[in-house]
């Protein structure tokens, strides 16, 4: 069964083209590596498969779970199991991060008719689940993500993944600024969320991710495309030679 998929993707800023034909299948229980140089169009594939709305999408469709969603909101997407951890999260002054866990959740379990979870059973879900990434409970009354270090946003963010149960999880560089300590705690989260009903796809320049997460596919994009899929010998190749010995291959 196919999970997502990304057909013949255009898209841009402000007339400037920055997708150049995008396509991607991605089978429930796959996990994909997106890499590529700086500026090849990996965070904007992302944004935009998320529903980012500043991009114009001018020629393709997303489509998840055989469903179009190329025009709902990001609120929307989300609900509907779509997952995007972004490079750099963000920090919400005055949002308690369990509120805001919560919140999230009960839309989600909406889109599911699944009944509202009160802060009593959330709180014991949320207990339950915080051993995944290690997280003390401290960091639940304070304001989403502030004063986080690093590690401790991307540690929150993999406990928001854990309990909103998406059916697709877009990572973006997820990994950088980890330390090899917190890199293991969040690739094991990864993997624990990670099942053979859902997919996961890791953007990461790292091959250090792809060893803790095992990806059945590795594509490269360059200049807006894809311009090759492999397995992960591929990220090995990449950390060896770099990405212009893939492209002298190429051309
Ligand atoms: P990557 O994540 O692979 O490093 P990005 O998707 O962030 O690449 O960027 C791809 C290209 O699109 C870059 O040239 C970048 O400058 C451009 N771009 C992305 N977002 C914007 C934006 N909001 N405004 C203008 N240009 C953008
Ligand atoms: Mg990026
Ligand atoms: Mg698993």
């Amino acid at each position: 069964r196919i999970l997502l998929e990304v057909k013949n993707l255009h898209a841009g800023i402000d007339g400037n083209s920055i997708l150049k034909g995008v396509n991607l299948t991605i089978y429930e229980g796959e996990i994909h590596a997106i890499m590529g140089r700086n500026g090849s169009g990996k965070s904007t594939l992302a944004k935009i498969i998320a529903g980012h709305s500043s991009y114009e999408i001018s020629e393709g469709e997303i489509l998840l779970e055989s469903e179009s969603i190329t025009s709902l909101e990001p609120e929307e997407r989300s609900n509907k199991g779509l997952f995007l951890g972004f490079q750099y999260p963000v920090e919400v002054a005055g949002v308690k991060n369990i509120d805001f866990l919560r919140a999230a959740v009960n839309a989600r379990r909406k889109e599911l008719k699944e009944s509202e979870l009160d802060t009593f059973e959330f709180d014991e879900i949320v207990n339950n689940t915080l051993g995944i990434v290690q997280m003390n409970k401290d960091f639940l009354e304070r304001g989403v993500n502030q004063g986080f270090s690093g590690g401790e946003k991307k540690r929150n963010e993999i406990l928001q993944m854990a309990l909103l149960k998406p059916i697709v999880s877009i990572l973006d560089e997820t990994d950088s600024g980890l330390d090899i300590d917190a890199l293991r705690i969040i690739s094991n989260g990864i993997n624990k969320i990670h099942s053979k009903n859902k997919a996961t796809i890791l953007i990461t320049h790292y091959q250090r991710l792809l060893n803790e997460i095992k990806p059945d596919y590795v594509h490269v994009m360059k200049d807006g495309k894809i311009i090759k899929t492999g397995t992960k010998e591929l990220a090995i190749a990449l950390e060896k030679s770099g990405y212009e010995g893939l492209e002298q291959v190429e051309t």
